[in-house]
C-alpha cells in the first residue's frame, strides 16, 4: 500500500508540539515496509516509537497513530516477520498509551470525531481474521481492542420507562450497567444507564441495548455510542 502511505501529509496531522515529530512517521513507515531484517525493523521502530506515532519513554500516543494503523496492519500482513513484530508492538503501544490533552480525538471518514483509542480498536477489528491467525500478539491486541466497544443505533422502541435500542455492536460490552458517550452530528452527549439486553450471535453484529429510564428520543437512529471512559484519560 505504498501509494496510500505517501499520500498522507504527516505535517498536517495534529500532534502535541515538542512531542510529535511528523517527519519520523513517513520515514519510519517507509523503512518498516521495506525492512528485511531485525536492524532495519528496529530502526523503523525507533522512528515511529520516539515521536512518530507514539512516544514510548513517556507512554504517550499521538493522533498520527490512528492514521498509521491501517498501514501498520498492512505491513504486518505482507512484511518481513521482523517488520510484522515491530508493527504489532507499535499498535499495542498506541492502544495502551495515553494521549495529550487536546489530542485525544480523531475524525473518522464520515467526520465523526471519536476517541483515538476507539479509532485504533476499530482498525484492529477490521483485521480480526488476520490477527486471530497470529495467535499470541495478534489475539492479545484483539482482546485489548474489545474493551473499546461501539454500538451504532438503528432503531429504538419504548419498553416501559426504558428504551430498547437495536443496532450493531462490535467489541465487547461489559456485564452490568455502564455509561457511554453518544456521538451524533458533531455533538457528544453523555448517557448513563446502558445495559446489554441481547448480545450479537454468530457472525452478525446485531444486538440490542437497554437504556434505563430514558425515552426513545434519547437515542436517535444513526447515533454512535462509545465507552464513556474513552478519550478522557488524556495525560
Ligand atoms: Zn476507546
Amino acid at each position: 500500500m505504498p501509494e496510500q502511505r505517501e499520500a498522507v501529509d504527516w505535517d498536517a496531522v495534529p500532534g502535541p508540539p515538542g512531542w510529535y515529530e511528523p517527519e519520523h512517521v513517513g520515514r519510519g513507515l517507509r523503512v518498516l515496509s521495506g525492512a528485511t531484517n531485525l536492524v532495519r525493523a528496529a530502526e523503523a521502530g525507533s522512528l515511529l516509537g520516539c515521536g512518530g506515532i507514539v512516544h514510548d519513554h513517556s507512554g504517550s500516543v499521538f493522533p498520527a497513530a490512528a492514521i498509521a494503523a491501517p498501514l501498520l496492519l498492512d505491513v504486518a500482513r505482507r512484511g518481513h516477520p521482523a517488520a510484522r513484530d515491530t508493527a504489532l508492538v507499535l499498535l499495542d503501544e498506541a492502544l495502551s498509551f495515553q494521549p495529550h490533552p487536546g489530542y485525544a480525538r480523531v475524525a473518522e471518514p464520515d467526520g465523526t470525531e471519536v476517541p483515538l483509542c476507539c479509532a485504533l480498536a476499530h482498525h484492529l477489528r477490521a483485521h480480526a481474521d488476520f490477527l486471530t491467525g497470529l495467535s499470541g500478539a495478534g489475539r492479545s491486541l484483539l482482546a485489548e481492542a474489545a474493551a473499546h466497544w461501539r454500538f451504532e443505533i438503528r432503531e429504538c422502541v419504548a419498553t416501559g420507562d426504558d428504551t430498547a435500542a437495536f443496532g450493531s455492536l462490535t467489541g465487547r460490552f461489559p456485564d452490568g450497567v455502564h455509561a457511554a458517550r453518544m456521538h451524533l452530528g458533531g455533538t457528544v452527549t453523555p448517557l448513563n444507564g446502558l445495559t446489554l439486553e441481547h448480545p450479537p450471535e454468530g457472525d452478525s453484529p446485531e444486538a440490542f441495548l437497554r437504556l434505563l429510564a430514558h425515552p426513545p428520543a434519547a437515542l436517535p437512529p444513526g447515533a454512535l455510542l462509545l465507552p464513556a471512559e474513552c478519550g478522557y484519560r488524556a495525560r
